[in-house]
């Protein structure tokens, strides 16, 4: 007789510009985690795919989904909705599938509370400095910069979520932090040994908030 396994979540929360979209999509291919796909009402960016990126719905479709009660989590992050809605992610899990999130630290703390009987592990994204940040952003909305700006701004109030995380990884380099993330699952399945310095991280956290 078998016995049923059921997938495992991993959620990846960050300030934005971090790079986590990136790492989301390593875990996808390498680690063949499925990507829960978010619900929105933001407006597409000019590289979104639809119905791959995000659902973008208006306002009306997502406060239905509210209604009816669809989100295993959902929250307002920079004037928008984004939502998870419960049944793909579940279906994936029961048929032992691994999920991966990328949501904010609302979500995060969400579903965490919601305390599902499916094995969770928490990794908030911090990137290299302040400065580089600041580039990687300018670089995605260039036409905007007070979105730029906005988010800065918003940077220093998510990074101090970092502490409700099982484990900060700072993204210097997409490979090396993708293989931190990596191993740290590996060694949270398999109970290993974990390569994890916590007083690293905080003193990182002291930089970028100073
Ligand atoms: P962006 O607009 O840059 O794609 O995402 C903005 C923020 O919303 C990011 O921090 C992203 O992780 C978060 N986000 C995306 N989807 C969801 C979701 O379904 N739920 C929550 N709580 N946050 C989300």
């Amino acid at each position: 007789m078998s016995i049923k396994k059921d997938g495992i979540m991993v959620i990846l929360s960050s300030p934005s510009g971090a790079g986590k979209t990136t790492l989301v999509k390593l875990l996808s291919k390498n680690k063949d985690f499925n990507i829960s796909i978010s619900h929105t009402t933001r407006e597409p960016r000019h590289n979104e795919v639809s119905d791959q990126d995000y659902y973008f719905v208006d306002h009306e479709k997502f406060e239905k989904l509210i209604k009816n009660e669809e989100f295993l989590e959902y929250a307002k992050v920079f004037d928008h909705l984004y939502g998870t809605t419960r049944t793909p992610v579940i279906e994936k899990l029961e048929k032992g599938q691994n999920v991966v999130f990328d949501i904010d630290w609302q979500g995060a703390d969400l579903i965490k509370n919601k305390k599902l009987n499916y094995k969770l592990i928490t990794f908030f994204v911090l990137p290299p400095s302040k400065k580089i940040l600041f580039e990687r952003l300018s670089n995605r909305d260039m036409k905007d910069k007070l979105i730029v700006e906005e988010r800065m701004k918003e940077f220093g109030r998510d990074v101090l979520h970092w502490i409700n995380y099982d484990y900060v990884v700072i993204n210097d380099n997409i490979d090396k932090c993708y293989s931190k993330i990596s191993n740290l699952i590996d060694a949270e399945i398999n109970n290993g040994s974990k390569d994890y310095d916590k007083d690293y991280i905080r003193r990182h956290v002291e930089v970028l908030t100073s």
